[in-house]
């Protein structure tokens, strides 16, 4: 057993399904609800994913997918995926990488 690392869960922002868990080794912090970009198995496109490490962390993520809290994060991580928007990328956009 390696005992000194966590299974830390993914969860898709589009579909709110849970992806492919990673091993991170443990005291490997990242501020909560860290974003990781994963293929989705459901969607079939990489799309950001959040990480959750405890229950009530995928308890707090499924409340926010409920209420529709990543509907704009979904379209953001889609744009960038998509065909390329010629002339399109604008200051907002730069700015909130
Ligand atoms: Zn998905």
């Amino acid at each position: 057993m390696a005992k000194n690392y966590q299974t830390h869960r993914f969860f898709c922002i589009k579909c709110g399904k849970e992806g492919i868990p990673l091993a991170r080794k443990q005291g490997h912090k990242h501020e909560r609800f860290h974003r990781k970009k994963l293929y989705c198995p459901y969607c079939k496109i990489e799309i950001n994913h959040v990480e959750c490490q405890t229950d009530e962390d995928v308890y707090n993520f499924r409340v926010d997918f409920e209420e529709g809290v990543f509907a704009d994060e979904i379209e953001e991580s889609l744009a960038h995926v998509g065909a390329s928007r010629l002339g399109k990328i604008d200051v907002g956009e730069i700015a909130n990488r």
